[in-house]
Formats: structure tokens, C-alpha cells, sequence
């Protein structure tokens, strides 16, 4: 496969005047600024489906998804009614895009803390058209299996056998293709659980959502310093016994039980 096709190119002088408020907390807020907003695409309620202004991605679409109007909040504390209506808002503007069909694949993911590759602290989502990169083809099922947390009909949560960086992965698969409820639900608990209960202090972490022919998946991935064994070999590890974590999320969330 030609270099062209596997390669984003980020356009530095962009990068450059990008606002930065998850380290440097005296940066005013642009996405509190809601009447100073640009591009926007629709509004529901306080969420908020607009143009990225900085797009630093050549060949790309860049579109975000504000989540909510308070600043400091988190995707794990919303009350539940909120959460699934941003999942399935957002998964609806994703497979908007995708349907459209003049992109090579549309990514749907989130960053949260300053491990993440974020650089606004106020919860948001992006959506991204690929004009050229095709992600699929990086992408394997075995990093979706994994040891079964807890199952509500047609959605199970899992933690990976198989991650795609390591060590820990949480998969949400969502058989139903329509209402996410279930799957919202899930996602705000491998949230919380990252967050709060972890076994390591951990303040960031990455939600991306990836559709097969069968399912919606979602995958919570806490970040901490990348292991050199991936970053230079693609190697990603796993811990040598899944269970002990399993328990300790069914003690958090007796409800899981
Ligand atoms: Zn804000």
C-alpha cells in the first residue's frame, strides 16, 4: 500500500494557533463562548454539532460535538437521560457521515485528560471524514473479544483478551444498531471505573466507536505513558489474570453482578 494511504498529514501552522486548556488553565474557554460559535450544524438542547475550527488534518472533514454546556463535568457524570441522548446524537451524525460515502472511513472518538492527545478540557466528541485513510484496515475482531463483564440483550461488556495497545481495554458491542440506552450505560462505567477506582491513578482516557456489519462498538481505553514495546514494536501486552479486575468492577457496580 502507497505512503499517501496510510499517512495523515497535520498542518503544523494550525497546530500552532490551537487553544490548549487541559494543561494551561488560564485559557479562556471557546466552547463556553456558545454565542461567539461558528459552523455549527444543529443544536439539541445543550449540545452542540459543529465545524471544527482548527483543522489541522489534510484531506479530512473535522467536526466536534460539544457534550454539554458546564466546563468541568465529565461524560461519566452525566445523569443518565443526557448520556444516551449525546451516544446516540453522536452516533447518528457519525453514521450520517459515514452513509454519505464520499469518505474512505469517518472516525467517531472522544479525548478526556491530558494523557489523551486533547487539548480543550470542555467535554467533546469529534467526528472525522477521511478522505483517503481507510482505518478499518488497522483494525482486527479479536480487539473487540474479551472476558464477559456484564451482557443486557443484545449488548455485552467486555474486558479485552486481545487489546489493541494494552493493557486494558474495555468493549462495549451494541447488536442493536438503533437505541443505546444499554451501551450508554456501559460506557459511563468504564469511565467512572477508570477515573475513580482504578487500581493505578489514572486521569485520562479515549472513547472510540467502530461499526461492523453485526454491531455498534464502543472502546474505553485508560491512557497513562505509552509502553515503549508498542510504540516501537506494536506489541501490546496484557495482564497475566483478567479476573481480579473483573471483580473488583463487579464490587463498584454490585449491579453488575
Ligand atoms: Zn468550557
Amino acid at each position: 500500500m502507497s505512503k499517501e494511504n496510510r499517512h495523515l498529514i497535520f498542518d503544523l501552522s494550525i497546530g500552532k494557533t490551537k487553544p490548549e486548556s487541559i494543561v494551561n488553565k488560564e485559557t479562556s474557554c471557546p466552547f463556553c463562548d456558545v454565542e461567539n460559535l461558528e459552523g455549527i450544524f444543529e443544536k439539541r438542547g445543550s449540545i452542540i454539532y459543529l465545524q471544527n475550527k482548527y483543522p489541522t488534518l489534510y484531506n479530512t472533514d473535522q467536526r466536534l460535538i460539544i457534550e454539554s454546556d458546564i466546563c468541568d463535568s465529565d461524560l461519566s457524570q452525566y445523569p443518565k437521560g443526557h448520556a444516551t441522548e449525546l451516544i446516540t446524537f453522536g452516533i447518528e451524525k457519525w453514521l450520517e457521515l459515514k452513509r454519505r460515502g464520499d469518505f474512505a472511513s469517518v472516525l467517531f472518538y472522544k479525548n478526556h485528560g491530558p494523557l489523551s492527545g486533547g487539548t480543550i478540557a470542555h467535554p467533546h466528541m469529534q467526528i472525522v471524514g477521511l478522505k483517503e485513510v481507510r482505518y478499518e484496515e488497522n483494525i482486527r475482531q479479536d480487539m473487540f473479544e474479551g472476558l464477559l463483564i456484564h451482557k443486557i440483550e443484545e449488548v455485552e461488556f467486555n474486558l479485552s483478551t486481545h487489546p489493541k495497545m494494552g493493557f486494558i481495554e474495555f468493549n462495549i458491542l451494541s447488536g442493536n444498531k438503533h437505541s443505546f440506552g444499554e451501551m450508554t450505560e456501559y460506557i459511563q462505567r468504564a469511565i467512572d471505573f477508570i477515573l475513580n477506582h482504578f487500581p493505578f491513578n489514572c486521569r485520562s482516557y479515549n472513547l472510540f466507536f467502530y461499526e461492523t456489519d453485526e454491531s455498534i462498538i464502543a472502546k474505553v481505553i485508560p491512557r497513562f505513558v505509552a509502553s515503549p514495546l508498542y510504540i516501537g514494536y506494536t506489541i501490546p501486552q496484557v495482564p497475566h489474570e483478567l479476573e481480579p479486575m473483573i471483580e473488583m468492577i463487579k464490587t463498584v457496580f454490585p449491579e453488575l453482578k
